[in-house]
């Protein structure tokens, strides 16, 4: 059983919040995920408080508003699941060099409209999207789904990759886009190990 604390010691890798949100699925490069860091809507809230899509003002205040409605907490979080299975649609094949689905790009159309109909212009540097008023329980989502419609217009999607070693998709930045790991702590020792220790049973048996 994962708890709010799991949530908090996941890395995140995607370099886009949409990205480490499929990413809250763990598992091997390809088949079905075999654990999942969002057990209900407090991992939900407490995951974006982490990732920085909630303040921990809003995030008290979602979790308040989550035990005065069980049973809308229950459905924003299955709604969640649901918008977390679509832009995997869309995101993973991308990362192989595929095309995302025209129905998961139609609900990701229809979330964002949504979101932008709870969000305020704020300016800054630029003039940005924020979600501070919006008090509904699909507060968490909004940024989110915002994040993966940016990468998708704007971003370089030639640079989204899955790792060699899990399930995890992020956008490579690196200089010579030469990024093959979530993680160089994570995948990327396991496959240096791996390498090592095939190597020395080839000197063993030479
Ligand atoms: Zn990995």
């Amino acid at each position: 059983m994962e708890t709010v604390e799991d949530v908090t010691r996941m890395h995140l890798v995607g370099g886009n919040l949409a990205l480490d949100f499929i990413n809250t699925r763990t598992g091997p490069p390809s088949g079905p995920s075999d654990d999942d860091v969002l057990t209900g809507y407090p991992e939900l809230v407490a995951w974006g408080a982490y990732a920085g899509a909630l303040s921990e003002a809003e995030a008290t205040a979602l979790l308040r508003l989550s035990r005065n409605d069980p049973d809308g907490a229950r459905a924003a979080f299955s709604r969640a699941m649901g918008t977390r299975d679509y832009l995997d649609e869309v995101f993973r094949p991308l990362a192989t060099g595929g095309t995302p689905s025209t129905p998961a790009l139609a609900r990701l159309r229809d979330d964002e409209a949504d979101a932008l109909g709870h969000a305020q212009l704020e300016s800054g540097s630029t003039f940005a999207w924020v979600w501070r008023d919006d008090h509904t329980l699909a507060r968490p989502l909004r940024p989110v789904v915002h994040a993966a419609v940016q990468l998708l217009t704007t971003g370089a999607l030639d640079r989204i990759k899955g790792c060699g070693g899990c399930r995890f998709i992020f956008s490579d930045e690196s200089k010579n886009r030469s990024r093959r790991w979530c993680s160089m702590d994570d995948c990327g020792t396991t496959e240096k190990m791996r390498r090592y220790v095939a190597a020395r049973r080839s000197r063993a048996t030479r």
